[in-house]
């Protein structure tokens, strides 16, 4: 169990934040992106990067091969709307995406949009998390989180 603390300042435990995200039980700042039937999108503003989204499953499992048929196929249409959205509403050229199944949550990937300043925290899977670090304790603020939350309302519009 890991305690949480809501928005209006409630805690609650929860045994996983995947589970009480796309549950509803915890609403993400920002709000939801795009729920569908097996799968739930959102933005961790913990990590204030423009476009980017956690899509996670709605189902508590922790690999890919735990995907129903009816799963995969959904998986990937929405992961491609979602980069569509990203591309069109957004501008994003190019997605890191990331994904790992020990995780203390569930099956969710991460949609990380490659902005001109993150490369020179290098080009690949190493520069992952040297540059949501530097969102998070350099970027939290003023202009860049307007934007994130403006980018957040885009996508939500364009996928609704
Ligand atoms: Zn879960």
């Amino acid at each position: 169990m890991r305690q949480i603390t809501l928005s209006n300042g409630k805690k609650v435990e929860v045994e996983c934040l995947s589970c009480a995200l796309t549950s509803g039980l915890i609403e993400p700042d920002g709000g939801v992106v795009l729920e569908t039937e097996h799968f739930h999108a959102h933005q961790d503003v913990a990590y204030p990067i423009k476009g980017l989204i956690i899509l996670a499953s709605k189902r508590h499992i922790k690999c890919l091969d735990e995907l129903t048929e009816e799963e995969q196929l959904e998986y990937i249409q929405v992961l491609s709307r979602i980069r569509k959205a990203q591309r069109d509403v957004l501008g994003i050229e190019y997605v890191y995406y990331f994904y790992n199944e020990d995780t203390s949550h569930h099956f969710h990937t991460w949609m990380v949009p490659r902005y001109d300043w993150m490369y020179e925290f290098g080009r690949s899977v190493e520069s992952v998390r040297p540059v949501l670090l530097h969102a998070r304790n350099n970027m939290n603020a003023g202009e860049n989180v307007e934007q994130v939350m403006e980018a957040i309302e885009a996508l939500r519009r364009e996928l609704g």
